[in-house]
Parts: structure tokens; sequence; C-alpha cells
């Protein structure tokens, strides 16, 4: 097992000021925090330091609020929480996947909120129905194909993957992985349960090789030959287009990317969030608004779009730049909600289906 909690850093208003610790320690500092802070926000975080810090650094010295953070694997964090309980020092969690927001959601550890920005800022599907949490960032699951073997014009949706015409072309990571349960519950919402298992036998059936490795892994196979197709999501595409390693954008240069179910009638693009929550047991509830209401401005939806080339949530937000000369895409707009609630289903399904 990897170790759940990597590490703490704190930020304070006088000046920047980080340390690691271990994870008994991070309790510590937690619970001696410096008198002279006017304010303080605990952040449990399961996306890596380099993809939050920075925007926590900006809200600490605009704010003079000290912002703690903890940062580990989704499951520790939501474990830790339950396991903490009302003595938890988290005020907010932020994490990725509507499905990983919902199970948070289930297990209590959220409260339910809402404010005037947010309201406005954040479109309805993309925050929980109840108001539990809200998306920070927003990635497609999209296909990505390589144009020498196959044409843009024989790709068309999701459900066009199960045809035998693509037998043995298709790469995409195993199904304990909660992008593709996710998008399996999106299939289940929109198609049903039996026509979405004999969409997974079908998907299965034209598999590659047997599911292994991360999304980026799904996407150099395509660009080495292994398959003709991958499914992964956006963010990991922009990434290998805006590397500093050569082998990296020859990648994103060997591959198209296709935006699948955008014909008129079709539901668009599957699009997932990271997203954020303000925990049951938070003793800061004003200062967790305010971080969300400024991780959801107009500032902080650039960088996600500049850094994690991650598409905004945020209307009027520019998308990534990695990622524009694919262009503007539909996406569909069901609540995300249902993501968390067809998971149990979808994994039933996968299982069933056969993919492993
Ligand atoms: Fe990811």
């Amino acid at each position: 097992m990897k170790r759940s909690i990597k590490k703490s850093l704190s930020f304070s208003n006088k000046g920047t000021s980080l340390f690691t610790l271990t994870a008994t320690s991070a309790l510590l500092a937690l619970s001696s925090l410096p008198a002279h802070a006017s304010g303080e926000v605990n952040v449990y975080s399961a996306r890596s330091e380099a993809l939050i810090a920075p925007l926590l650094e900006t809200f600490s010295k605009e704010n003079n609020v000290k912002v703690n953070l903890i940062t580990g694997s989704a499951d520790a964090l939501l474990s830790r929480l339950q396991s903490e309980g009302s003595a938890s020092p988290a005020d907010v969690f932020i994490t990725v996947d509507a499905g990983r927001l919902y199970r948070a959601k289930e297990a209590g550890v959220l409260q339910p909120f809402e404010t005037a920005h947010l309201d406005k800022a954040v479109p309805e599907h993309l925050h929980d129905r109840d108001g539990y949490w809200y998306g920070l960032s927003q990635r497609a699951r999209v296909i990505f194909y390589n144009p020498e073997k196959v044409s843009a014009d024989s790709l068309s949706t999701y459900e066009d993957l199960a045809d035998p015409k693509w037998k043995g072309q298709i790469c995409i990571r195993s199904s304990s992985n909660i992008y593709n349960q996710s998008l399996v519950a999106s299939m289940i919402d929109a198609k049903g349960e039996a026509a979405t298992l004999e969409w997974i036998k079908g998907l299965v059936a034209n598999f590659a090789r047997p599911p292994a490795g991360g999304d980026t892994d799904q996407i150099k196979a395509a660009a080495a030959g292994v398959c003709n197709i991958a499914v992964a999501n956006t963010y990991y595409f922009g990434r290998l287009g805006s590397s500093d390693k050569a082998e990296d954008r020859a990648v994103f240069e060997k591959l198209n990317m296709f935006w699948p179910n955008q014909a008129s009638g079709e539901r668009g693009a599957h699009v997932n969030v990271s997203g954020i929550g303000i925990t049951t047991a938070s003793k800061n509830t004003d200062n967790a608004k305010q971080l969300i209401e400024f991780l959801t401005s107009t500032e902080s939806q650039e960088w996600y779009a500049h850094v994690n080339n991650e598409y905004p949530v945020v209307e009027g937000v520019a998308p990534p730049a990695s990622l524009a000369k694919f262009g503007e895409f539909k996406s569909d707009n069901v609540s995300l909600s249902v993501l968390g609630e067809n998971n149990r289903q979808a994994v039933k399904l996968m299982d069933q289906g056969g993919w492993k």
C-alpha cells in the first residue's frame, strides 16, 4: 500500500512558510496555529499539491486567512474524514470525479451550503443537486484516434465504440477506475441498464489488449500503434501537448481528439469535475465559503485551464490553450449527481460485461 497521507504544508499571511510533516504531526500542526492568524481554513485535498497549493497561497495572501493543506489519496482522505468525525480539523474536502464526491456526501462528511456567487457561477449540472459539493474544474472523457488509421467520419458516439467494426482497436483502462465507472453511469442514465450491458460487452470485445495503466498510457498506446483508438480524459492529452518533452509532444501531434455524441439530438460528450465540499465538522465555514468562491473566480478558473489543461466550470473563461484547436463542444448536461447515484450499478454491469 502506498502511504496515504503524503504531506502537509502551510501558508501563513506573514510570508509563505512551507513545511512537510508526517501524517501524525500534520494534525499537531493544524491544532497549534499561531495566534496572529486572523482566520484559518483547513483543506484536505486529493489533488496533488502542485495542482492546488499556488491557488491556496494566493487566496491566503489576498484574504489574510491562514490555509493549511493536507494532501493524500482520495480514498485515504475520505476514510480519515470518517474516522475523525466531528473532531476533524478539515473545513473543506477537494477530490476528483463526481462519483467520489457522491461517496463523501453519502458517508456524511459533507454539509450542504450555497452562496449567491456559486449559484450563479457554477452551472446546475456541475454541482450536487442538494448543494453538498460544487465542481471546480471540468474535463471531458473523449475519443483519441490515429488519423492515419481511422477517419474522423467513421467516429460518432460512445455507443458506436461497441460496433464490431472496431474489433481489436480500442485501448481503455480498467473498470476499477472511477472515470470509467462514471462514463458507464452516464450511459445507464441515457440508455438504461440492459442497453448499457450490451454496450459494455461490445466494447470489451473490441479491446486491443486487456486494460492496463492509466489514461496517458492508453493515449500513448494509440500513438504507438498498439490500438487505433483510446478513451481518456481531455487534460491528459493537453498535458502531453504542452509537455517540455519532445516525445510527449510527438504523441500529441500523432493523434486527434474527437468529441463524441455531438450530432443534433445527441446528449453531448461525457464530462466530469474536480470538486469541493464543506465538511460536516467544519469550524471555519465562512472562510471555507470564501475559499470556494475564490476557487470559482475568473482568476482561479483561468489558472486551472492554464496549469492543468482543464475546462473551466465558469462560463466566459477561455478553455485550455493546449486544447483550443479542438474547439468548443457540446457536453452531456445530465446532473453529475447521477454519476454517483448510478455508480454501484455501473460497477455491477462492468463486471457482468467482462470489463476487467
Ligand atoms: Fe486524472
